[in-house]
Protein backbone atom coordinates (compact mmCIF):
# COMPACT_ATOMS: atom_id res chain seq x y z
CA UNK A 1 0.00 0.00 0.00
CA UNK A 2 1.37 3.12 -1.04
CA UNK A 3 2.05 5.49 1.76
CA UNK A 4 -0.98 8.32 1.79
CA UNK A 5 0.70 11.78 4.33
CA UNK A 6 -3.21 13.52 3.98
CA UNK A 7 -3.60 14.01 7.87
CA UNK A 8 -7.41 13.16 9.13
CA UNK A 9 -7.12 14.79 12.12
CA UNK A 10 -4.77 17.47 13.71
CA UNK A 11 -4.86 18.16 17.33
CA UNK A 12 -2.88 21.52 19.09
CA UNK A 13 -1.33 20.21 21.86
CA UNK A 14 1.51 23.00 23.03
CA UNK A 15 3.16 26.24 22.02
CA UNK A 16 7.00 26.37 23.18
CA UNK A 17 7.44 30.39 24.21
CA UNK A 18 10.86 30.10 23.90
CA UNK A 19 11.60 28.22 20.76
CA UNK A 20 8.21 29.69 19.24
CA UNK A 21 7.07 26.19 18.18
CA UNK A 22 4.16 24.67 18.07
CA UNK A 23 3.11 21.07 18.84
CA UNK A 24 0.73 18.55 16.89
CA UNK A 25 -0.67 15.21 16.86
CA UNK A 26 -1.39 14.35 13.52
CA UNK A 27 -3.45 11.13 12.76
CA UNK A 28 -3.07 9.09 9.33
CA UNK A 29 -5.71 7.69 7.72
CA UNK A 30 -3.91 4.39 8.71
CA UNK A 31 -4.02 5.85 12.12
CA UNK A 32 -1.17 6.20 12.54
CA UNK A 33 0.25 9.54 14.37
CA UNK A 34 2.97 11.69 14.03
CA UNK A 35 4.10 14.99 16.34
CA UNK A 36 4.72 17.73 13.90
CA UNK A 37 6.44 20.54 15.01
CA UNK A 38 5.49 24.17 13.50
CA UNK A 39 5.94 27.17 13.35
CA UNK A 40 4.08 30.76 12.49
CA UNK A 41 5.97 33.69 11.08
CA UNK A 42 3.21 34.68 9.51
CA UNK A 43 2.65 31.36 7.27
CA UNK A 44 2.75 28.15 9.03
CA UNK A 45 5.86 26.06 8.40
CA UNK A 46 6.47 22.15 9.27
CA UNK A 47 10.03 22.12 11.22
CA UNK A 48 10.21 19.07 12.37
CA UNK A 49 8.33 15.70 12.77
CA UNK A 50 8.77 12.97 14.58
CA UNK A 51 6.57 9.79 14.19
CA UNK A 52 4.30 8.42 17.41
CA UNK A 53 5.01 4.99 18.34
CA UNK A 54 1.72 3.83 18.55
CA UNK A 55 1.23 2.04 15.31
CA UNK A 56 4.29 0.11 13.32
CA UNK A 57 5.84 2.79 10.30
CA UNK A 58 3.43 2.66 7.20
CA UNK A 59 6.35 3.01 5.21
CA UNK A 60 8.90 1.03 6.53
CA UNK A 61 6.77 -1.24 8.93
CA UNK A 62 9.30 -0.71 12.04
CA UNK A 63 7.90 -0.20 15.42
CA UNK A 64 10.54 1.82 16.56
CA UNK A 65 12.46 4.92 15.39
CA UNK A 66 12.79 5.75 11.71
CA UNK A 67 13.34 8.47 9.54
CA UNK A 68 10.58 7.62 7.18
CA UNK A 69 8.25 10.68 8.18
CA UNK A 70 11.26 13.01 6.98
CA UNK A 71 11.29 12.64 3.76
CA UNK A 72 7.29 13.28 3.55
CA UNK A 73 7.77 16.79 5.55
CA UNK A 74 6.39 18.83 2.17
CA UNK A 75 3.78 16.77 1.98
CA UNK A 76 2.58 16.72 5.48
CA UNK A 77 3.20 20.05 5.68
CA UNK A 78 0.70 20.84 2.83
CA UNK A 79 -2.12 18.54 4.95
CA UNK A 80 -0.88 20.01 8.21
CA UNK A 81 -1.82 23.53 6.83
CA UNK A 82 -4.96 22.36 4.72
CA UNK A 83 -6.25 21.29 8.35
CA UNK A 84 -5.20 24.68 10.19
CA UNK A 85 -7.16 26.22 7.57
CA UNK A 86 -10.21 25.25 8.12
CA UNK A 87 -10.27 24.96 11.90
ZN1 LIG B 1 9.73 4.01 8.71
Amino acid sequence: MAFNPSIVDLEALDKNEKTGLYQFVATLPDQSKVRLFMSKNPKWKLEDVNRLLNNPCPICRKDYYCKCMERHMGSLEASAIEQLGEQ
